[in-house]
């Protein structure tokens, strides 16, 4: 196994010199990388690891009687462990590897929502969701005559928990949502949440997509029945993300996808099903990159989630400070600070989102500007587009700095 490098005291200038891809220019400029809320940089050490496997131990899993299967099955297994605890799951066999945050939201929505929902049932979301939270319950709703709610916003982007107590009724089987908004950073109450929605007999599913990767979660604390999230957001490889769900409740629930590897037995006619993880791992999976993503929890545990929320949360304060002064810019998302993430989307005044990041870009700026897969977010904001600066814990006060002289830039060429 590659080597590991430890950051017992945080420096985010040291911690920066293990991403590789940090270390360049962009349009002759050094690269401010403010795009973690799409996909984040990867470690020397998850690089290593993933060619590691390429390289050394490359064989299928769970099947073959020989070293380099045995090897390989081992460390995918293993990895299944280090992600089980780095969320609190009470077992490995409650994580199931998928390939990203939407397909462990679809696997739900297929194989629970197949199961237990019915014609006239509501399934509550909130209208701040990610497109990967919505459509695969649009799909099911459209299947099944199930009905979808929402829980609204206020004007600083956050839930409006009166319409939890309007909406949740004994016909809401599920509640979907987002820990923290990929547009407004906003930070819900999921665990009030997840009390108000189990007095009522509902599930709870939470897109964990922008909060595993920023902030400790412990799905037996947040009291959550199901949590998604993707590797490639977590400083891991893509191709890699996990659905956790309570044992007893994925043990009930049929297979998603059929084939190889989740069976017990296969007859012409019929088959029966393997048990709980497996049932849900059809195919071949993605086996180095989740043995990579058991790398990365390894790095990300070395750091230390309490000290990359805190670093970020500073980054956050430092930034908010730097972009306010800017004329017409409008930021989107709560000013309470302790209920946000280092996620800042932004209007500039008559600047269209494309042309303030086409200007940061020839800064060496990169940030994403567009609809963040979060078109209902954007009807409600009144807006078609938002600039997103997202921050992670390689990012440097000096490229908030560096972002605040280019949004001067942009105002000046488009005055
Ligand atoms: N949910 C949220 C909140 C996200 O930010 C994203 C990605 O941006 C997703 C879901 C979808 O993630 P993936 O594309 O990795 O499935």
């Amino acid at each position: 196994m590659p080597a590991t490098a430890t950051f017992p005291i945080f420096d985010a200038l040291s911690l920066r010199r293990e991403f590789p891809i940090l270390n360049q220019q962009i349009n002759g400029k050094p690269l401010a990388f403010l795009d973690s809320a799409a996909s984040s940089q990867k470690p020397r050490r998850v690089i290593d690891c993933l060619e590691d496997y390429y390289r050394r131990y490359n064989a299928n899993v769970h099947r073959g009687i020989y070293k380099l299967s045995e090897e390989a099955t081992f460390a995918y297994e293993r990895a299944r462990g280090k992600v089980a605890k780095f969320i609190g799951a009470a077992s490995p066999r409650e994580v199931i590897f998928t390939r990203n945050t939407t397909e462990a939201i679809n696997l739900v929505a297929n194989a629970w929502g197949g199961a237990n929902i019915r014609a006239g049932d509501r399934i509550l979301l909130t209208v701040m969701e990610h497109h990967s939270n919505i459509v695969p319950w649009q799909m099911l709703a459209q299947r099944t005559g199930a009905k979808l709610d929402y829980i609204g916003i206020d004007g600083q982007g956050r839930l409006v928990l009166d319409d939890l107590d309007r909406l949740l009724t004994e016909r809401t089987k599920i509640v979907a949502l987002t820990h923290q908004s990929n547009v407004l950073g906003t930070i819900n109450p999921v665990r009030l949440i997840a009390e108000r929605a189990h007095a009522c007999g509902a599930l709870v599913l939470l897109d964990a997509a922008q909060s595993v990767p920023h902030m400790a979660v412990n799905v037996a604390e947040l009291d959550a029945d199901f949590l998604a999230f993707s590797g490639h957001k977590m400083c891991g490889p893509t191709g890699i993300g996990a659905l956790w769900g309570r044992r007893n409740i994925l043990e009930a629930m049929p297979p998603f996808l059929g084939g190889g590897s989740m069976i017990n037995l296969v007859e012409l006619e019929q088959s029966t099903y393997a048990d709980v993880p497996s049932r849900f791992e059809a195919g071949t999976p993605a086996i180095g990159e989740a043995i990579a993503l058991g790398e990365t929890v390894d790095f990300l545990n070395s750091v230390g989630m309490e000290t990359i929320y805190h670093h970020e949360h500073e980054l956050l304060c430092y930034a908010l400070d730097r972009l306010l002064v800017v004329p017409g810019l409008i930021i989107h998302g709560p000013n309470t600070l302790e209920e946000r993430g280092a996620t800042i989307a932004f209007s500039l005044e008559g600047v269209h989102p494309h042309d303030v990041a086409a200007v940061l870009d020839s800064e060496g700026i990169a940030v994403r500007a567009g609809h963040h897969c979060a078109q209902p977010l954007h009807r409600i904001l009144d807006v078609p587009a938002t600039t997103r600066a997202s921050f992670y814990l390689y990012n440097i006060p000096e490229e908030a700095d560096r972002l605040a002289v280019g949004l001067e830039k942009v105002r000046k060429l488009f005055a």
